[in-house]
């Protein structure tokens, strides 16, 4: 304690003898009197001993408040003049005036002291290093004590968490292993062990690679080398790892990387968690929605899947190859002997198909009802392909015994077998179903190989006939209307109406590529009659509005509307109820039409002729005709196929001189025979003139105006007949 409680010291006893600094003038001064030596030497006495004391104390001081300095400057002063410099001194040290050349100058000061028995500078001196030496043990002291406690502290907290970590380790739920990054096995846990079914000693020492499986993924072997290798540090997966007894233990697995504190991959931590129940849950799971309950074959499912797999994976290059199978007879066998009789042949032929083609590594799936496919996951060829349906036909030539009937069933199979990449799964299978139909239209019992021509036509023609119905009910078809002109003056003789159709997906589609379809499934009687008093109603508008000068309307009829027999009835309303003339009608047929079989559609001709329209024959030139048929037909034109005319700027045509030739022929023919001749596809002025030169009476194509809106078309011609009329000049 350095303050003294009693307030500032009074006076010390001997303040009146001779002061200690006497002989000493510049030692007085430094001790802080505000005399000049020189001065105070001769004329005022030096301070007090006490007051150069505490004046020494506030030189030399610790960071104590200035009272309090002067206090114990005070007290140890008495101390001092009382003959205990000795206590003085313990009293400093134990204030924390420590510093040596305090020690110098106060011994200093204690040498000059007068009338002090004994010598107290020493002892002040002795008692200052005895006490500094005391203090200095006393603080060691204390340091090591702290230390030891401080020591003792950690190593039972070390001793703590390691119990800890250990009974965590012993008793975790999870199986814990750890190995070196040697990929030896260090340690493992009781749940590891259980999981096991094995001792400590069986895995201790053995290296993790031991523990592989015949179905761990390549990716857990490279996770684990990238992983001891320090390059990860961490990763999951599912695992299944051998008992002891052979059986096989399903794990999470997660195993991470423990390092030491300079970064160095010391061991591996492998947790694993028992998941086999789990597992054979999903498997079973997996298994029933993916495999067909009837057959046990794989479903349509796992088939898609497994073919979306081989997508995605297989090597640039690759082929594949599809068989669908469609059996020949089930459904009589079905109807006749009843479903579970179908449901043992069905077996039996997915049977017969896994037997013979599982082995050779193809996929055998079922479809649903009696069709099945086989894929070729790894396809050599196209003969590959051929190969495996003829190993399914093979398959099944025997007939099936069931319930004491000998059934003898027989498939179609379309065979696919394209580059995999170049053709999406849905669509793949898609087109092997089209190519089955061909093999079943053909009979049946054969396999038909898929045809990139055929199958693009039977999906076109699937696409566009589904919709059509509806079609022609929201109005998506429009007519347009292409100028035929005559060759002489360029005037606009007739016009031909051209179906389209605004289909909401396609875009516009023309003729070719709906008119087929309509042809086969037998909307062309509908849509043919729509597009009849369509082109009617506005060649009568036009008729009322120009008079002379309204143009002929051709209309294009197709081979089944000439047979069919209400086609007259058909063109006698539509003209009744549009007022058109009859004979500002005609009907272009086909060659084969025209020519082809001769009784239905001929009757069908000659009584359209009685009511007065005229007909065409279209693209003529294109088929085989009997010239001398033409003679018996009520005709009144021809249109000579584009095909005939070598266009100048087209491809050098080999003998086109022959060509015109023909096209000269042909022209002395039609007007022997009372015919008007159309040249179609006349595209240049060239053309137009040479065609005018060989005879030929009127012309159609680009040059006179593509097939356009009825008020387009009578912008062009009808409102102006000048401006048509200007463009061929007769030479
Ligand atoms: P088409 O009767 O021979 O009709 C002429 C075709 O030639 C039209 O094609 C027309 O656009 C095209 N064309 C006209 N001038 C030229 C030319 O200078 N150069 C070239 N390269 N082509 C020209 P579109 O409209 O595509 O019709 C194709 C075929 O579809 C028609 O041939 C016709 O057979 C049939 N078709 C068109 N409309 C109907 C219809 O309403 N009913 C029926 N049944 N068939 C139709
Ligand atoms: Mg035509
Ligand atoms: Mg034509």
């Amino acid at each position: 304690m350095t303050a003294d409680p009693r307030g500032p010291a009074p006076p010390p006893p001997h303040a009146g003898k001779e002061p200690p600094d006497a002989a000493n003038p510049a030692r007085a001064q430094d001790a802080g009197s505000v005399a000049s030596p020189q001065a105070s030497s001769r004329t005022s006495p030096p301070p007090p001993f006490p007051e150069r004391w505490t004046a020494m104390l506030r030189r030399h001081g610790t960071p104590l408040h200035p009272t309090k300095v002067a206090a114990l400057g005070a007290r140890t002063a008495a101390m001092i003049c009382d003959g205990r410099p000795g206590q003085a001194a313990t009293a400093l040290v134990a204030a924390h005036f420590t510093d040596p050349d305090l020690l110098v100058e106060a011994v200093e000061l204690l040498r000059g002291a007068p009338s002090q028995e004994g010598d107290p500078a020493g002892a002040f001196a002795a008692a200052w290093a005895i006490a500094l030496r005391e203090r200095t043990l006393r603080q060691q002291e204390t340091i090591r004590t702290a230390a030891d406690v401080a020591r003792r502290e950690a190593e039972q907290a070390l001793h703590a968490s390691e119990a800890r970590f250990r009974a965590l380790f012993e008793h975790a739920a999870v199986g814990i292993g750890v190995g070196s990054v040697d990929g030896e096995i260090l340690a493992a846990n009781r749940s590891l062990l259980e999981m096991f079914g094995a001792r400590l000693e069986d895995l201790r020492g053995r290296a993790v690679t031991d523990l592989v499986h015949p179905e761990d993924t390549p990716e857990i072997w490279h996770a684990y080398e990238d992983l001891i290798g320090g390059r990860r540090e961490s990763f999951q997966c599912d695992k299944p790892y051998y008992r002891k007894d052979g059986q096989v233990v399903w794990t999470h697995l997660t195993v991470s990387l423990i390092r030491d504190e300079d970064g160095t991959p010391r061991y591996q931590v492998a947790m694993l968690e028992d998941i086999t129940d789990r597992y054979r849950l999903q498997e079973r799971l997996h298994h029933q929605a993916t495999h067909d309950p009837l057959t046990g074959l794989p479903n349509r499912a796992a088939f898609f899947e497994r073919l979306e797999e081989l997508f995605a994976k297989a090597p640039p290059g690759a082929h594949f190859g599809l068989c669908y199978i469609d059996l020949d007879r089930f459904k009589i066998v079905n109807d006749s002997l009843g479903h579970a009789t179908g449901d043992q042949l069905l077996v039996e032929v997915a049977g017969r198909l896994a037997t013979a083609l599982g082995p050779l590594g193809h996929t055998v799936a079922r479809l649903g009802g009696d069709e099945f496919v086989v894929l070729l996951e790894h396809c050599g060829g196209e003969h590959d392909a051929v190969a495996a349906a003829r190993t399914v036909l093979g398959a099944l030539r025997e007939p099936i015994l069931i319930d004491g009937h000998k059934l003898a069933v027989g498939a179609s199979v379309g065979v696919l077998e394209r580059p995999v990449g170049t053709i999406t799964p849905g669509a793949a299978v898609r087109a092997a179903d089209l190519t089955l139909y061909r093999a079943k239209e053909a009979g049946g019992a054969r396999w038909t190989l898929y045809d990139a021509r055929t199958n693009a036509e039977a999906v076109s023609r699937y696409t566009v006939s589904v919709r059509m119905p509806m079609a022609l009910d929201r109005g998506e078809f429009f007519l347009e209307y292409q100028p035929l002109c005559s060759l002489a003056d360029g005037s606009l003789t007739a016009v031909e109406a051209l179906v389209r159709w605004r289909h909401p997906l396609l875009g516009t589609l023309g003729p070719d590529e709906f008119v087929p379809a309509a042809e086969e499934t037998g909307l062309i009687l509908p849509l043919g009659r729509w597009i009849l008093s369509q082109a009617c109603a506005q060649g009568a508008d036009w008729q009322r509005r120009y008079g002379q000068r309204a143009p002929q309307v051709n209309v294009n009829i197709t081979a089944r509307q000439a047979r069919s027999k209400g086609l007259i009835a058909d063109i006698g309303r539509i003209l009744a109820d549009t007022g058109l003339e009859p004979g500002l009608l005609q009907l272009e047929i086909t060659e084969s039409t025209a020519l082809g079989p001769r009784d239905e559609s001929l009757r069908v001709l000659n009584a359209l002729v009685d009511r007065g329209i005229t007909l065409a024959v279209d693209d003529f030139g294109t088929g085989w005709s009997n010239l001398a048929y033409l003679r018996d037909l009520p005709l009144s034109g021809l249109k000579l196929s584009s095909s005939f005319i070598a266009e100048p700027s087209a491809e050098p045509v080999p003998d086109s001189d022959v060509a015109w030739r023909i096209i000269g022929g042909l022209a002395d023919l039609s007007r022997s025979l009372g015919l008007t001749l159309t040249a179609e596809g006349v595209e240049t002025r060239e053309t137009a003139e040479r065609l005018r030169a060989l005879g030929c009476d009127w012309g159609q194509g680009w040059h006179f105006g593509r097939p356009v809106t009825p008020e387009q078309l009578e912008e062009l011609f009808l409102a102006n007949p000048q401006k048509g009329t200007n463009s061929i000049k007769p030479s």
